[in-house]
């Protein structure tokens, strides 16, 4: 350990806590010759970040997702940087530097359209009691983790052990307080320090192990694998808004089945989607889930296709099962069904945002795809017309498909609108001229398909 930090360490308020004791330890340092990382492979601008640092004097580091990524041989999403600099030593060193977030001040170094993040090396919470700056709640959750720190420091704060590894560009090494590079040989998924302390200081982390457990196809370390369930319901006390961009990474990137089946499994969507949850569980004739199945297989579809995926549709998908149990319920005591959508939609909305909130650019369209679903229904005069020159008309006409594939809508009303929407005028005239007809609610179809679809269920 450098003198300074030792220094720094000794002079530290509070003593020996269980945090310095962890990081007592020496890092296993891996050179150049012994890992895969070359500079070709990262980002010359994140390059240019370094080594600005380092001539001014700094440590600097390439740290977490792109390291990790880099060594598994994986492009990175982005670039992120650690440093000693603090973040406005940060900003004198770069003109394109802007300072960002209140809580814990980072600096954005912008290239165009790129930006590299630049953070100051952090502590994680010393665990001393009675200090005045109150960082836990009772519970143990984390309030606060906005205090510099050492490398070493920085290293034990990150959640999974394969997330905690430098890229020095002082020596071009790659740092490794925690043992991420034997996690990340085994591939396993390890969180740094005690599970128990680690998912109570922040719940999310356990949303993070499923998502980096199938992204990066590892294993969990069984010691993360049996507090999962215990702690799911700690889930209910994160901010709603950090849930919804939780819950987009995991259903948007790739393998939304995957994560649907295991954050059930886990019993971790319960808590973030609780009416799902049990519209799912009450389920007796399979075709929610075999929808839901199909809303999500679409969407890894689509993505491995390089198609864009809009999270209103994947919210829509998600939530439809209570969004129809509640319509069909007013429907029966006497509400037609156009209101009977719009009312239980509201319903569902205002219920769920208690959990995880969802912005009102994406909680109209959604509405407007449920709502016209009962409108596919009217298949006569010029309502079939209007109803196709509704904007919202392709998303509604593809929810109302996967909803013909698990058997929840008719057949024949679907086929009807795929050739409604592509005849010749005269033939759209034959179409509505037919006998008229009545719509009928379907029996629902066999518990098997549920199966087909999801067989761990
Ligand atoms: P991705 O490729 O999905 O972006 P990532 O590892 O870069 O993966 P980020 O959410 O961008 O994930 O976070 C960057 C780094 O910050 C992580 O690698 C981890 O070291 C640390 N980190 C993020 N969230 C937490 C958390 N909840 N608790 C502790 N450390 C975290
Ligand atoms: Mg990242």
């Amino acid at each position: 350990m450098p003198i300074l930090n030792l220094v720094k360490k000794l002079l530290k308020p509070g003593g020996r806590d269980q945090t310095s004791e962890k990081i007592a330890a020496q890092p296993r340092i891996y050179g150049r010759p012994e890992h895969t990382i070359s500079r070709a492979q990262i980002s010359p601008n994140a390059l240019k970040v370094l080594y600005r640092l380092k001539k001014g004097g700094y440590r600097a580091c390439l740290v977490g997702g792109c390291v990790r990524d880099l060594l598994l041989g994986r492009e990175p999403k982005d670039f992120d940087v650690a440093t000693d600099a603090r973040p406005d030593e940060v900003k004198a060193l770069f003109r394109n530097c802007r300072l960002i977030g209140r809580r814990f001040r980072l600096a954005h170094v912008r290239f165009g359209r790129e930006v590299i993040e630049v953070a100051t090396f952090r502590a994680g919470l010393p665990r001393g009691k009675g200090d005045d700056w109150a960082q836990e709640e009772e519970t143990g959750r984390l309030l606060r983790d906005n205090v510099y720190g050492t490398i070493e420091e920085d290293a034990w704060r990150r959640d999974f052990t394969v997330n905690a590894l430098y890229y020095d560009i002082q020596d071009f090494s790659v740092v490794d307080y925690v043992g991420g590079m034997e996690d990340l040989n085994h591939g396993v998924l390890r969180l740094i320090g005690d599970p128990k302390v680690r998912f109570r200081e922040d719940p999310v982390r356990m949303l993070r192990a499923i998502r980096f457990m199938i992204k990066l196809g590892f294993k969990l370390d069984s010691s993360i694998e049996v507090h999962l369930k215990p702690f799911a319901p700690l889930l209910k006390d994160i901010p709603p808004a950090r849930l919804y961009d939780e819950v987009l990474k995991m259903f948007m990137g790739g393998y939304a089945v995957q994560t649907f089946e295991l954050l059930r499994h886990y019993e971790l969507f319960g808590p973030l989607f609780p009416a799902t949850e049990q519209a799912l569980d009450q389920e007796e004739h399979g075709f929610p889930l075999v929808f839901l199945a199909h809303a999500l297989e679409n969407t890894d579809k689509r993505l491995a296709e390089g198609k864009i995926v809009t999270p209103y549709f994947l919210y829509a998908a998600l939530l439809w099962e209570p969004v129809r149990l509640a319509a069909r319920q007013k429907e029966a005591q006497g509400t037609p069904p156009v209101v009977a959508m719009q009312e239980a939609a509201g319903e569902v909305l205002s219920e769920q945002v208690k959990h995880v909130a969802i912005p009102r650019r994406i909680s109209l369209p959604m509405r407007e795809v449920w709502n016209l679903q009962p409108r596919f229904e009217q298949r006569r005069g010029a309502r079939p017309y209007r109803l196709l020159a509704h904007p919202r008309f392709r998303a509604a006409y593809d929810f109302l498909v996967l909803r013909g594939q698990s058997g929840e809508a008719e057949s024949e009303l679907v086929d009807w609108w795929t050739r409604f929407q592509s005849a010749p005028d005269s033939e759209r005239k034959k179409m509505l001229e037919g006998p008229r007809r009545k719509t009928r609610r379907r029996r629902p179809r066999r518990k098997a398909a549920a199966k087909q679809a999801f067989p761990q269920e």
